[in-house]
């Protein structure tokens, strides 16, 4: 389990992969610049799992790999080191990506003005399409009315401002 006194690396790993992800985290802070074999020694992981995790890790910018001969074997290995100093970027990446998407959603609302039959089972038809029915529902045939979307535009700009404040600083 993880609390939240663990190492933000180890958290934003978790977060992203679960368990796995969790294991091969410690691993790395616990002995850094370790191979793909010592991780998944020291994880019980097996060894593809844990090239899965690196490899996605390593996409995210979140670990390097350092190209090394082994001088035991004669050929080349990868050791691995996180990078605890892109953690924060990551995450600021991240609420940014989804602040992005609560603002499109949330001008598609103000776009339009949207229609609904009352049916729990259809879906709502913005104002040009619901012309084009003659406010009828295509779905159920009922009348269209005018649905109130302001609850709905006030949860995305509520969720929009607390990741505005979360980021300020
Ligand atoms: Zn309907």
């Amino acid at each position: 389990m993880i609390d939240k006194y663990e190492d933000p690396f180890i958290k934003i790993s978790s977060m992203i992969g679960g368990d796995e992800y969790l294991k091969v985290a410690r691993s790395l802070l616990k002995a850094q610049d370790a191979t793909d074999e010592e991780i998944a020694s020291s994880t019980g992981l097996r060894i593809n799992m844990v090239r899965k995790v690196l490899y996605d890790l390593f996409g995210k910018s979140l670990i390097t790999g350092v190209r090394v001969k082994d001088e035991r074997k004669g050929w080349f290995v990868y050791r691995w080191r996180s990078r605890r100093d892109e953690v924060e970027n990551f995450i600021d990446v991240q609420k940014q990506k989804i602040k992005e998407r609560l603002q499109q959603r949330l001008d598609y609302e103000n776009q339009s003005e949207f229609y609904h039959c009352g049916n729990d089972d259809c879906t709502r038809i913005p104002f040009e399409n619901a012309l084009d029915f003659f406010f009828k529902c295509p779905s159920c045939g009922g009348v269209l009315n005018l649905k109130n979307n302001d609850k709905l535009k006030n949860s995305f700009t509520r969720k929009i401002d607390e990741i505005k404040q979360d980021t300020r600083n």
